[in-house]
């Protein structure tokens, strides 16, 4: 039993341990669990986990870092990824009027994403038209015409009997005029899809060639989201969406589906009703939200906070091929403290077996070692051969350290039966004891 966790402790530190199905089982679990309360789709859920398992699965485990914390830390970064890593700002077009159709399902918030749209546009200083083609209720255009006065912004409308494929069409015709910036087309919605709405939209699409088709989705749609983005993507064809409400308490799984689905950028959110309440989308927010429950969230972070993955990976390859230097040893010695644990390493190295009170004493120990690090010069970190050879710098050191010189004598000595440990570990050997560690 003893030897099996050598094995185990020594296959990782040699990188040869994977992630496996055994070693991430839970942390699956909890990733499936937290995507679906997220209310992301179950055939999307399915998709991303077999994907993302697949990745992961295989995958070297890295010294110092947990195998479930690095799965969820793979997990984490896939759905930045597939939520597409950067903000996507909106389109703008090179020759003037930039032209964008709302498009989504009645009540969803189009009319007040063009509003908000038009807003954050005439602040920067980019002048916008918005254009009412909801001709079925009065209402309708009325509120758009209310938001527009709101943010000063204007507002094109023919009434509730034209033609609302006519009223687009005049509606950028009349920015193309005034040279306005970009034109927002809001439209009419129906309560569930609908082939006359699609029809309309495919047609104001068609007769106004816009740069942004963008759909509004309200966040707390969850499972129907899917479904939702399908059908108007394969029926209109968009370039982006809007995912609004998400000041609600809804985990944002939709922003997942959509993108998944349609493969097209979500660029803003709306979190709330005021005008103002539009803000640019970003993927690790939303990953963190969408994974944000529970012990995947602290996971997460901890994974984050404690482990730069590329740090460790770097620092693994050295120890393998005995590069390993002084400054490696105190990045090492903080990345194993920032982790909360010093048992951390010590877990890592074959044939160690410790109590606390050694734990303690290494603990010790290793602040001793940490302050006389401190006290070499660049040089000296990079070569400790440096060191070894001259009795000076080794009295230098000590002083400033506030140590005696044989402790640095020591420190040297040991760093150097260390490395060549680990030189032979990296060739397949087995080491004997660790240096600057009691026992
Ligand atoms: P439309 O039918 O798609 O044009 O939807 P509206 O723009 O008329 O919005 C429908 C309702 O949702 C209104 O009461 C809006 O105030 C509200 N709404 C829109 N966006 C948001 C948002 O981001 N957060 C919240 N809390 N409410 C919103
Ligand atoms: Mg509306």
């Amino acid at each position: 039993e003893l030897s099996e966790k050598f094995d185990s402790a020594w296959k990782k530190l040699r990188g040869h341990d994977k992630i496996s199905d055994t070693n991430v089982q839970d942390a699956i679990r909890d990733v499936r669990r937290a995507l679906l309360e997220a209310d992301v789709n179950l055939q999307v859920v399915k998709e991303v986990v077999d994907r993302i398992g697949e990745k992961a699965l295989g995958t070297d485990v890295i010294a110092g870092v947990r195998p479930d914390q690095q799965f969820i830390q793979v997990v984490y970064n896939e759905l930045v990824e597939l939520m597409g890593t950067d903000n996507q700002p909106l389109a703008q077009s090179e020759n003037s009027p930039t032209i964008i159709l709302m498009a989504g399902l009645q009540g969803t918030g189009k009319t007040t994403a063009s509003a908000k749209l038009a807003l954050q546009l005439r602040k920067q200083e980019r002048s916008a038209l918005l254009v009412a083609t909801d001709v079925y209720r009065p209402a309708a255009i009325d509120q758009l015409i209310t938001l527009g006065k709101q943010i000063n912004v204007p507002v094109f409308q023919l009434g509730t009997d034209a033609n609302p494929v006519e009223i687009a069409k005049q509606g950028v015709a009349q920015a193309q005029a005034e040279g306005i910036d970009t034109v927002i087309v809001d439209t009419a919605g129906r309560l569930q899809i609908d082939q006359d709405m699609m029809a309309e939209l495919s047609q104001i699409k068609g007769a106004i060639d816009p740069d942004e088709v963008l759909l509004v989705v309200d966040a707390m749609t969850g499972q129907e989201a899917a479904n939702l983005t399908q059908t108007f993507h394969d029926q209109i064809g968009i370039t982006g969406a809007i995912l609004t409400k998400l000041d609600g308490d809804t985990r944002g799984g939709a922003a997942l589906s959509v993108r998944e689905i349609s493969g097209q950028p979500i660029k803003f959110v709306g979190v709330g009703e005021k005008v103002e309440a539009l803000q640019p989308f970003y993927p690790e927010r939303m990953a963190s939200r969408i994974l944000g429950m529970g012990d995947v969230l602290t996971l997460v972070e901890k994974a984050q906070e404690e482990i730069d993955i590329a740090d460790a990976e770097k620092l693994q390859e050295k120890i393998l091929e005995a590069r390993f230097d002084f400054d490696d040893f105190l990045k090492q010695t903080r990345m194993m403290k920032n982790m909360g644990s010093f048992g951390g390493i010590m877990k890592l190295i074959p044939g160690m077996k410790i109590s606390d009170d050694q734990l303690n004493q290494a603990e010790t120990q290793l602040k001793r070692v940490e302050s006389m690090i401190s006290s070499m010069t660049k040089q000296e970190r990079k070569d400790p051969d440096l060191l070894a050879r001259s009795p000076g710098r080794k009295q230098r050191v000590a002083k400033g350290a506030g140590y005696k010189t044989q402790d640095v004598t020591k420190l040297v000595s040991d760093f150097q039966r260390m490395r060549g440990l680990m030189q032979q570990m990296g060739q397949g050997n087995m080491p004997m004891g660790m240096p600057g560690m009691p026992g």
